[in-house]
């Protein structure tokens, strides 16, 4: 028996554990001491292992290459040399006829790793030609990293996860901590039990407005009213820090001008919020020591949602809450490498360690260490994962190349992606399971899984971790990078690496903020957040140390903009605003939770449709009555759940549930800046399904 110390594949909180093994399986997990858990896991930390042993309760595990030679044919097992060979021949083929931008990849979010992520972006700059790489940041928190970076110059958490219960106020906006990041969760608990004020922004009574000082229950859509509320209070009021504005930003003579309109008292209707209650929330916020704004894909996941980042962000500069312990902004991120995938480059518009492709200085250096001509680099950004859809119907995107991510099960308005899919030549899945978008693949190359290999993630404070393995794969399965290598030596670029390590100082060297993260420095439990330039540095806990801002000029820049409805407000036809949110028990497309027995047991039917009574009395259902939920452009079978903390008017669905999973009624309106789509918001119906 051994216990192996390791991180949580599941969410960006960045929980290390102890995987303890006996006899080559896992058996149990236990929370180990890291720098963010501290001992303690939740419940998809101690029994989300168990997919490894191949359960088969949702779906597969795939466990050989294949190929489909024709669209609708049977999959056919293939040795790797063939599914390498073929792969390339057909991305070679496709490249030649119709230029590299034709060619989409993905990096992965989950449990691959950062190596993998700086393997797969450095192919398609360096084998493909193009910046045709994204990763489901694109459909989380795309616009914190595109607003954060306009504003103060990094997209990430600027605390981290320890320092959030050091903080004395905590402006939760969007984010139902409990239910996505439950360590997370603990800390805001431990904040409020040393005394923080806490304000939550949110249309649901979630668990932390339980504890809160003030719970303002703004209506769905209108986030951006609502912070502009807040900057309006803070100016009128006088509660801004005029000396730090002075000093450290820009932006401020226009901001007026901007919120002007936007009084507590004449927001009132578009928020739902009583005006005293806008104030008294400013005052609380702006008399703290220390604050900090935490945010989630309530704020995101909008066509507003960079502004609205941007906004927050602006609340947080305009009362010098930023550079401090306890002081900051907390975009908290998602899965548990969604940071990493952005920091190793798995952007369109970004090589590793954020530095642009546009710069010629940037694609010199990476041309350099990649042995290629940098005039055969992309100089324009890629595509955004979100238009993939779009630009394959229209015939632009032939050949989609998507390493663990399912987009048939996670990405808005399925119709269309499902169209988009079936207009491609040429599909292959990376995988650990036959997920979704794995059943339609042309080719299916099956990786490795967390617990097969090792690496290094990053959770969502900037904190660098490594993971490790802890047993043999079972299966004819090869890890992510080797995979991807073979590919590219196929198509004439010979890529070859020992292990993961040479590719992390490979990284390390072309980057600049992660060159002191060595891998001896995250051995065990150590967590170092970025930046980190130099061998001796111990890493960044907060960002911003003496006001200095990652900006082109060195200051923070102010901003607020006005507000715009959702983009399909509801009608007499779609009378309800539908919301997708998080499940607790289950994670992302749940291909791994799903695949876990005491998760099942513990959440088996994570596909309810939560309705608040006073709707279901009007619509005539009863509480676990079987329901239609139909939006304009799908419709799906769920279950009711009577739920007398969300508001009036708004249902509830993950997307989580295989079945009719919620995706199929979602919208694909993009936020202008981020790509992001508006999942958090569209109009439909809810009806019996004995009316039908
Ligand atoms: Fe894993 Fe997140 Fe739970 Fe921690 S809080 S155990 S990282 S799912």
């Amino acid at each position: 028996m051994k216990k192996v110390t390791t991180v949580c594949p599941y969410c960006g909180a960045g929980c290390k554990l102890n995987l303890v093994v006996d006899n080559g399986k896992i058996i149990r997990a236990e929370g180990a001491n890291g720098a963010t858990n501290q001992g303690e896991l939740c419940l998809k930390g101690y029994y989300g292992w168990d997919f490894l042993n191949d359960t088969k309760l949702l779906t597969p595990r795939l466990t050989q290459p294949m190929i489909r030679r024709e669209r609708g044919g049977k999959f056919e097992a293939v040795s790797w040399d063939e599914a390498i060979q073929y792969t390339a021949k057909r991305l070679s083929e496709i490249k030649a006829k119709y230029g590299p931008r034709s060619i989409m990849t993905t990096g992965s979010s989950r449990g691959t790793g950062n190596e993998t992520n700086f393997v797969m972006q450095k192919f398609v700059r360096a084998v493909i030609g193009s910046n045709n790489v994204d990763c489901c940041a694109r459909v989380c928190h795309g616009p914190s990293v595109a607003g954060l970076r306009q504003t103060l110059g990094n997209g990430a958490m600027s605390i981290s996860i320890e320092g959030i219960e050091k903080s004395n106020c905590l402006l939760v906006f969007g984010y139902n901590c409990a239910d996505s990041h439950p360590i997370v969760a603990r800390r805001v608990v431990k904040a409020r039990e040393n005394g923080a004020k806490i304000i939550v922004c949110d249309p649901r009574k979630i668990e932390t407005a339980r504890i809160a000082d003030q719970h303002l229950q703004l209506k769905n859509g209108s986030n951006m009213a609502l912070v502009n509320a807040f900057i309006y209070t803070l100016i009128e009021e006088n509660l801004y820090d005029k000396e730090y504005v002075a000093k450290y930003t820009e932006g401020f003579n226009g901001l007026w001008d901007e919120v002007k309109d936007y009084a507590p008292e004449q927001v009132e209707e578009i928020t739902g919020v009583a005006a005293s209650d806008i104030r008294q929330a400013m005052r609380t916020y702006a008399a703290a020591p220390s604050a900090v704004i935490m945010w989630g894909m309530g704020v995101t996941q909008f066509g507003q949602g960079t502004e609205v980042v941007k906004g927050l962000s602006t609340v947080a500069t305009l009362t010098g809450n930023l550079g401090r312990e306890g002081a900051g902004v907390a975009p908290v991120r998602g899965q548990n490498n969604v940071q990493g995938g952005c920091d190793m480059g798995v952007l369109p518009d970004l090589f590793p360690g954020y530095q642009k492709v546009t710069d010629p200085v940037a694609r010199e250096k990476f041309a350099k260490a990649w042995g290629i001509d940098p005039e055969s680099m992309d100089k324009e950004e890629g595509v955004r994962i979100t238009q993939v859809p779009h630009l394959a119907l229209e015939g632009k995107i032939k050949a989609y190349y998507i390493m663990g991510e399912d987009p048939l099960q996670t990405e808005a308005d399925l119709s269309l992606v499902r169209k988009g899919i079936e207009a491609l030549d040429f599909l292959v899945v990376q995988d650990i399971f036959m997920t979704k978008t794995a059943e339609q693949a042309d080719v299916i190359l099956p990786a490795t899984s967390w617990g097969e290999h090792g690496g290094v993630f990053t959770c969502a404070d900037r904190g660098f971790q490594r993971f490790e393995k802890a047993i043999e794969p079972q299966y004819n399965v090869k890890r992510d990078w080797e995979i991807i290598s073979l590919i590219a030596t196929e198509m004439g670029y010979p890529m070859h690496y020992e292990n993961n390590q040479q590719i992390w100082d490979e990284l390390r060297e072309l980057c600049p903020l992660y060159y002191g993260a060595t891998y001896e420095k995250m051995e065990g439990l150590g967590h170092v957040q970025w930046p980190c330039p130099t061998l001796d540095h111990p890493g960044t806990p907060y960002l911003y140390k003496n006001n200095e801002f990652a900006t082109p000029s060195g200051k923070a820049q102010l901003f607020a903009t006005a507000w715009r409805a959702p983009a399909e407000i509801p009608s007499s036809d779609y009378p309800l605003v539908l919301c997708t949110v998080r499940e607790v028990g289950h994670y992302s497309c749940r291909s791994m939770t799903g695949n876990c027995a005491a998760l099942k047991a513990l959440a088996d039917e994570p596909g309810f449709v939560q309705i608040h009574p006073s709707d279901a009395k009007v619509l005539g259902v009863e509480d676990q009555q079987l329901v239609w939920v139909e939006s304009r452009r799908g419709k799906v079978i769920t279950r009711v759940n009577f739920n007398e903390r969300i508001n009036p008017g708004a249902v509830y669905m993950t997307y989580q549930w295989w079945i009719g999973a919620c995706n199929e009624l979602t919208q694909d309106n993009l936020d202008p800046t981020s790509k992001t789509p508006e999942t958090k918001y569209c109009a439909v119906k809810v009806s019996a399904v004995a009316d039908q």
